[in-house]
């Protein structure tokens, strides 16, 4: 067993001046029966490493944005220039050109965007616009998918309050509440009876098109993504698609384009960023117009667009477009996924496991997960185990099982025989 003398005694004092110890309520170790959060202190290329000096290998990925690793060279190349050049005007600048001009070329749907400090504000913003656009009321979600913590959103949030055991947040009152309509994902029957009682007050349907908080759940078929679009159409009202996760993970773009569907707003973030705060909303022009100056619906921010982000996102774009980046991440992520299979079997561990790309979740159960329900009916107790016993081996995964691996673009193919290794072990011991 690892030692943690100084991630307790750090935890301790961050217990004292910081809520729970911790900046977001996810990195707490809650939902894997509780314990001291490892607090580290640098990363390097794929491994991180912790304040008792223990080394491992990084999956977590910071929840996701960290696809080029931890102080990849393009990466601190572009914070350092940025930072000479001062990191915040409060003007207008060449770099937020040019980083929605990228955007906007991997994502020809962006016809206008506008970048804001973090996925919430992105998708609370595009509600709004819906809203203003339709001149209607409500939204509607899928059931256990998180958009962050705007206060709407928290209704039905799944794997963010879920993960803590709330269903849903305290201080969100009824009448938000009375605005938002759940139903399960993966289910176009179900949507469709939703809409006939709710259409005409419905403004918006948001979707992950590709689920990444009860874990990765990839729509049921080809068809789906587009169903979805055709019956909130049909009931006149907008689709918004939460690519916080999927922009840019699976390849270089949307995952809309996976599927060749065509949502009227996007909500990004998390990987657009390098690595700093980012958040962007975007889509149809006609739409987007609705909003300030341009529009009535209302929209600011005094860091929203800041050169730091711009430059560092635009780096991290830079290097996703070189070849055979997004194959790597995913031939990576299935040598993993293979040998996880392989090693549950030889122990008679029940696993199911769901990947898209570089990204994968381990569930505990032999059921197939395809909604919120089949993710929370996996063994949570059996994933508490799998966890510790991973970190115990240096291997860092997310402590929730509602969680995804993410393999990065500078994992090593040394990376992942050391993982196979502790594989045999680990599934040894549940
Ligand atoms: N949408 C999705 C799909 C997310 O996964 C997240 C964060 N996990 C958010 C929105 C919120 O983003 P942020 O944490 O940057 O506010």
């Amino acid at each position: 067993v690892l030692d943690r003398t100084q991630s307790k005694l750090w935890f301790e004092r961050a217990q004292a001046v910081i809520l729970g110890g911790v900046n977001s309520p996810s990195r707490s170790y809650k939902s894997v029966g509780g314990g001291t959060p490892t607090v580290m202190v640098r990363g390097q290329g794929s491994h991180m490493y912790d304040v008792d000096g223990n080394e491992y290998i990084d999956y977590l990925a910071a929840y996701g944005p960290s696809i080029l690793g931890h102080a990849h060279p393009a990466i601190t190349e572009a914070i350092a220039q940025a930072a000479v050049d001062g990191v915040l005007y409060g003007t207008p600048t060449p770099s937020e050109v040019l980083f929605a001009e990228k955007l906007r070329q991997a994502i020809p749907d962006l016809e206008r965007i506008r970048f804001v400090n973090s996925g919430t504000e992105a998708v609370m913003t595009t509600i709004r616009v819906a809203r203003a656009y339709t001149g209607r009321r409500k939204v509607l979600k899928f059931a256990g998918c998180y958009h962050g913590h705007s206060d709407a959103m928290l209704v039905a949030a799944g794997s963010g309050p879920s993960s803590i055991g709330v269903p849903d947040s305290a201080g969100v009152t009824a009448n938000i509440a009375s605005e938002v309509i759940t139903v399960p994902f993966n289910d176009p029957d179900i949507l469709a009876k939703a809409l006939e009682v709710h259409g005409t007050d419905v403004a918006a349907v948001l979707v992950e098109p590709i689920v990444g908080n009860f874990g990765i759940v990839p729509p049921r078929d080809d068809r789906y993504l587009g169903q979805v679009i055709d019956l909130a159409h049909q009931h006149g009202a907008l689709v918004i698609f939460d690519e916080v996760i999927t922009a840019f993970r699976f390849h270089y773009g949307s995952a809309a384009q996976m599927y060749d569907v065509h949502p009227d707003l996007y909500a990004l973030g998390k990987i657009i960023g390098g690595g700093l705060p980012i958040g962007a909303y975007g889509g149809r022009k006609d739409i987007m117009e609705q909003v300030a100056p341009l529009g009535p619906a209302y929209q600011a921010g005094t860091m929203a667009g800041n050169p730091l982000s711009m430059r560092t996102g635009m780096a991290c774009l830079d290097v996703l477009q070189e070849p055979g980046i997004y194959d790597d991440m995913a031939r990576r992520a299935q040598v993993l996924t293979e040998a996880a299979h392989e090693a549950a079997k030889r122990h008679g561990v029940s696993i199911t496991i769901n990947r898209m790309g570089g990204a994968f979740t381990i569930y505990f159960g032999s059921h197939p997960v395809r909604n919120y329900d089949d993710a929370n009916a996996t063994d949570s107790d059996q994933f508490a185990r799998f966890f510790h016993l991973l970190a115990d081996r240096n291997i860092l995964i997310a402590p929730s099982k509602y969680e995804a691996w993410f393999v990065s673009a500078v994992h090593t193919d040394e990376d992942i025989e050391r993982t196979v290794a502790v594989y045999d072990e680990v599934f040894k011991e549940l």
